[in-house]
């Protein structure tokens, strides 16, 4: 199967990356948009769970690994959960620098020719180019996670380490290696 890199799974935002993270079709075939525990053999495993339900076990992960307050957290994962296909209806492509969605037109960043990119946002990308070409994945890290520790009321580090799995995922960084 072709993989292009990491993929977040279209129903839970789960990173896959390696063959065993992506579900079933009903003919054995790796699904292209859901993990292995969201779907299996061609269905969901859960195929009634709602939206909130589903933020909520993503809540549970993620106070659990980030030490993110309840309440935080089900919000976080309830605004990760609004962009992906089996929420959204279509899957609406990420930033693939700052990881925003690009669900307007006017989230989009512009190519040279002016038309709009289908990659990255208008703040990290305009008229063909990086707004910040020098930025570095650690760098990166350093301008997000302060962010990241007041939305989710987490502790600097902690927020951090967050940061920096996440931004691993996107194409403008997944190429650098650590540090
Ligand atoms: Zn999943
Ligand atoms: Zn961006």
């Amino acid at each position: 199967m072709e993989t292009s890199g990491i993929r977040a799974c279209q129903s839970c935002g789960m990173p896959m990356s390696a063959e065993e993270h992506f579900g079933t079709e009903a003919d054995g075939a790796p699904s292209k948009d859901y993990c292995a525990n969201c779907y299996r053999n061609g269905a969901f495993t859960e195929p009634g769970i709602t939206i909130d339900g589903m933020a909520e076990k993503c809540a549970a992960v993620l106070s659990q690994l980030f030490g993110i307050p309840a309440a935080n957290a089900g919000e976080f994962a309830r605004e990760q959960l609004v962009c992906l296909k089996r929420w959204a209806g279509r899957e609406i492509p990420l930033c693939g620098s700052c990881g925003m969605p690009l669900a307007r037109d006017e989230d989009a960043g512009t190519e040279a020719d002016g038309s709009l990119s289908t990659d990255y946002c208008t703040y990290c990308y305009r008229d063909g180019g990086f707004t910040e070409p020098d930025l570095t994945r650690e760098l990166a890290v350093g301008k997000y996670a302060p962010m990241m520790a007041s939305h989710l009321g987490i502790p600097a580090e902690k927020a951090t380490e967050m940061v920096r799995q996440y931004l691993s995922t996107l194409p403008r960084w997944r190429e650098q290696g650590p540090g």
